[in-house]
């Protein structure tokens, strides 16, 4: 969804005539998008933050923290870090532009959900001149115990499936040939009668966009009639990310997901019926409160049945506002979070590495979109499954969907040769 945001705050940037710059040295405005959602990232934050107040010695550059952080301290993040002149939130970034003017050497925050300007009117600047995401809903209804997004980011809003559709033709007029859906849920995206599956048979059928994505599945919204595209709307990449965060019943209750682990498998194997190459990948959170060595172990459990293919993995963060902070006490000591953590990447890491040795011998089609950077003979690019394969190219492959022949696999990285 950051990545989403700064797409669009940098078009809209650019429509206000400000053209971005490659090194902070340079920059007259610094714009920093946040994240809340784990303290850590947070502590990254503001020690980014400091480093680029740095930067308004040289040419007395604007410095502006925007997002979720912003949304959630508001003037206290001006006042932890000095020389911040913007604390813009999670609606009232898009609005930067216009306030530049108004920079009075006093912090202008501004954090409000209503009067933010209509953010759909920026068209998304891609990513990489070849990908882009597209904003479907912002916020969240779903107040998951542990969560702090739905505070943060306000009530769900969807948009309406022809700003969606002309937002994507303008991005193929600009040569983007994937695209990737965004919302916290976008399963439960509804606009009129027009339901998920509705919208993406729409940008299927009317526009020229080769490649389609969505992010995020919530598990209890996962529609019959949303998996049986995958069997046949080819533009639709063959990956699912849906988060499990546990395998216990008793912790998903407790973290008010709204399924059970049987619902969630039964999910899978309908996908996996749907599309049998289809790439599943998960969010995994372990130290919930109240986790016993045993809803730990169902996990394990999990993660072994299912076979992810790739898998974040967190420890549980307290985040002050949500239901979680305020009733429940935080129980597992760190270390044992890290215990339970580092054994569950593991367990995921060979599991990644076994289903991805299946890959060898396969052919992809992949999106080149850029070079390795440790060894620039070697290019990149994404599987429809969104695993990254490196192989020998050139800079004429960049952006082209290629065929790549699968030759080695390790958990994280597939490696090929183009087909001739
Ligand atoms: N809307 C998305 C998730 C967005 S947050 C969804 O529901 O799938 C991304 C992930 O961060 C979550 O899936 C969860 O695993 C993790 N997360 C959220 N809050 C957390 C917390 N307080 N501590 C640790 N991890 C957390
Ligand atoms: Fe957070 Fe749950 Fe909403 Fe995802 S669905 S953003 S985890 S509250």
């Amino acid at each position: 969804m950051n990545v989403a945001d700064s797409g669009i705050l940098s078009a809209a940037m650019e429509a206000a005539g400000y053209r971005p710059v490659g090194d902070p040295a340079e920059a007259g405005v610094i714009i920093l998008n946040t994240c809340s959602v784990r303290e850590r990232a947070e502590a990254r934050a503001l020690g980014r933050l400091s480093e680029l107040v740095q930067f308004k010695k040289n040419n007395d550059a604007v410095v502006c923290a925007v997002g979720c952080m912003a949304q959630r301290m508001g003037t206290g993040l001006a006042e932890k870090v000095p020389g911040i002149d913007f604390v813009l939130g999670t609606e009232q970034l898009f609005q930067l532009p216009h306030l530049l003017a108004r920079r009075n050497g006093v912090p202008i925050v501004a954090t409000d959900f209503q009067d933010g300007l209509d953010w759909a009117e920026f068209p998304p600047s891609p990513d990489c001149p070849y990908s882009a995401h597209v904003t479907i809903t912002r916020g969240c209804d779903n107040y998951c115990a542990y969560c702090i997004v739905p505070y943060l980011r306000g009530p769900e809003r969807h948009r309406q499936p022809q700003a969606v559709v002309n937002d994507i033709n303008r991005l193929v007029g600009k040569g983007v040939v994937e695209v990737t859906l965004v919302g916290q849920n976008v399963n439960s995206y509804a606009s009129g009668d027009v339901r998920f599956p509705d919208l993406l048979r729409r940008v299927a059928g009317e526009t020229d966009i080769r490649r389609i994505r969505f992010i995020t599945s919530h598990p209890k919204d996962l529609s019959d009639n949303l998996i049986d595209l995958f069997a046949v709307e080819p533009k639709l990449m063959g990956h699912v990310h849906l988060p499990l965060q546990s395998g216990s019943d008793h912790v998903l209750e407790k973290m008010f997901r709204g399924y059970t682990y049987s619902h969630y498998r039964r999910l899978v194997d309908k996908l996996r019926q749907a599309r049998p190459d289809i790439a599943i990948t998960t969010d995994l959170l372990v130290g919930f409160p109240g986790e016993s060595d045993d809803d730990y172990r169902q996990t394990l459990d999990a993660v072994r049945d299912i076979r992810f293919d790739a898998a974040f993995m967190f420890r549980y963060s307290v985040r002050d506002g949500t239901w979680a902070a305020a009733h429940l006490t935080d129980d597992i000591p760190d270390a044992e979070k890290l215990r339970r953590l580092q054994m569950l990447i593991k367990l995921q890491k060979e599991i990644s590495f076994t289903v991805n040795q299946r890959e060898v011998g396969r052919v992809h089609s992949v999106l080149v979109d850029g070079v390795s950077r440790r060894d620039k003979a070697i290019w990149k690019g994404k599987t429809e499954g969104n695993k990254t394969v490196l192989f020998p190219g050139n800079r004429d492959m960049l952006g082209k969907i290629l065929t790549v022949g699968i030759e080695r696999a390790d958990s994280w990285t597939l490696h090929g040769e183009v087909a001739a």
